[in-house]
C-alpha cells in the first residue's frame, strides 16, 4: 500500500505546535507581525498572498499587506521594504516573487533586513544555512523535511535525487538534507535541465523530490519500487473545469503511486507546508528579535 502523505494534516499539527510559541510571545506582550508585499499582476501570486494572510489571521499573527502597482517605479518597492525594515511591529517581510520584470529581484532580496527575512533568501541567511547554523530554513524545503519526518522517512544514509536547482527549492533543500543534523545526513544529487539521463538518476534514488515546474515530468517509469516521492510542483494546466485550468504537480501521480512507498499529492502535499513554515519562521523571528524563547 502506498502511503499518501497528507500535507494538510501535517501543516495543521505544525500550526497547533506554533500556538504554544505564539502564547509565550503574548505573555511577553508581543504579537508576531508578517508583512506581505505584492507587486505583480499575476493572479496566482495574488492567491498565494491572500492564503498567507488568511493563515496568519488564523494563528494570531498580525498580517500587514502592501500592494504596489505592477508598473510603479522599482524605487517604490525598495522604499516600502526600507519602511518595513524599520517598523518594530513587523517581524517578518515576504515579497511575493516573481516581482514585475523591471524590478531587480536580487536588490529586493538584499534589501530585506536578514533578521526579518522569513523566506530565508538573503545571502546572509543562505550562508548560515550552508554553514550548518540556519537562522530561517526556507519554507518549502523545510516543509519537505517535515513531510519526510511525518512519514517516518529518515533521510540519513539515503540517496536523494532532487529535480530542480532553484534558489528557493532545489539548492536550499540539498543544503538542508546534507547537514549533519536530524533530518539530514542524506547523499544528495541535484538534477536540472542539463542533466544527462534524468531517469537513470531518479531510478537509483530512495527519495525523489520533484521541483522543476514541468507538469508531470517524473512518472512511474522513472522510479524504482518503494521510492518515496515528494512533489513540490504546482502547475496550472488547461482543463475543462469552471476555472479553465487544473493544478498538477511535477510528478505523474497515478503511475508514480504505483511504484512509490509514499507520495505527496498535488494539491494537499507540499503547498500547505510552505505556508505553515512561513508562520513558523515569522514566530521564530518575533522571538529572536524580542528576546522571547519560543523554542523553535
Ligand atoms: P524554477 O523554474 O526556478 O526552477 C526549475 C528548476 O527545474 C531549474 O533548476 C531547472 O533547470 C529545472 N528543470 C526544468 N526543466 C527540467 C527538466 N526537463 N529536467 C530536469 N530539470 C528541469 O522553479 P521553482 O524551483 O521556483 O519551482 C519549481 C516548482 O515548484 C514549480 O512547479 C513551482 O510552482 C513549484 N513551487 C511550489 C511551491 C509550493 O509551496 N508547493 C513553492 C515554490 C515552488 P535549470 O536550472 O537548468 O533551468
Amino acid at each position: 500500500m502506498t502511503e499518501i502523505i497528507d500535507g494538510n494534516a501535517v501543516a495543521d499539527e505544525i500550526r497547533a505546535e506554533l500556538s504554544e510559541s505564539i502564547d509565550a510571545l503574548a505573555d511577553a506582550d508581543v504579537t508576531p507581525g508578517l508583512a506581505t508585499v505584492l507587486m505583480s499582476d499575476d493572479g496566482a501570486s495574488d492567491t498565494y498572498v491572500s492564503m498567507k494572510q488568511r493563515a496568519c489571521e488564523e494563528v494570531g499573527i498580525n498580517g500587514i499587506h502592501v500592494e504596489i502597482e505592477a508598473d510603479a517605479p522599482a524605487q517604490e518597492l525598495y522604499d516600502t521594504i526600507d519602511e518595513l525594515n524599520d517598523d518594530p511591529e513587523v517581524h517578518g517581510i515576504l515579497v511575493q516573487m516573481p516581482v514585475a520584470d523591471h524590478v531587480d529581484e536580487r536588490e529586493v532580496i538584499n534589501r530585506i533586513d536578514p533578521a526579518k527575512d522569513v523566506d530565508g533568501f538573503h545571502p546572509e541567511n543562505v550562508g548560515k544555512l550552508v554553514a550548518g547554523y540556519p537562522r530561517f530554513k526556507p519554507c518549502t524545503p523545510h516543509g519537505v523535511q517535515k513531510l519526510l519526518e511525518s512519514a517516518d522517512v529518515d533521510p540519513e544514509g539515503k540517496d536523494v535525487v532532487i529535480v530542480g536547482r532553484s534558489n528557493i527549492v532545489g539548492k536550499p533543500l540539498a543544503n538542508l538534507l546534507i547537514q549533519k543534523t536530524d533530518g539530514g545526513n542524506a547523499t544528495v544529487t541535484v538534477c536540472h535541465s542539463r542533466t544527462d539521463d534524468l531517469a537513470a538518476k531518479t531510478r537509483e534514488a530512495d527519495i525523489v523530490v520533484a521541483a522543476c515546474g514541468v507538469p508531470e515530468l517524473v512518472d512511474g517509469e522513472m522510479l524504482s519500487e518503494g521510492t518515496v516521492v515528494i512533489d513540490v510542483g504546482v502547475n496550472r494546466v488547461d482543463a475543462d473545469t469552471e476555472k479553465g485550468y487544473e493544478l498538477v504537480g511535477d510528478v505523474e501521480f497515478e503511475s508514480a503511486k504505483g511504484k512509490a512507498s509514499a507520495i505527496t499529492p498535488v494539491p494537499g502535499g507540499v503547498g500547505p507546508m510552505t505556508i505553515a513554515m512561513l508562520l513558523y519562521n515569522t514566530t521564530k523571528a518575533a522571538g529572536l528579535s524580542e528576546g522571547v524563547d519560543v523554542e523553535l
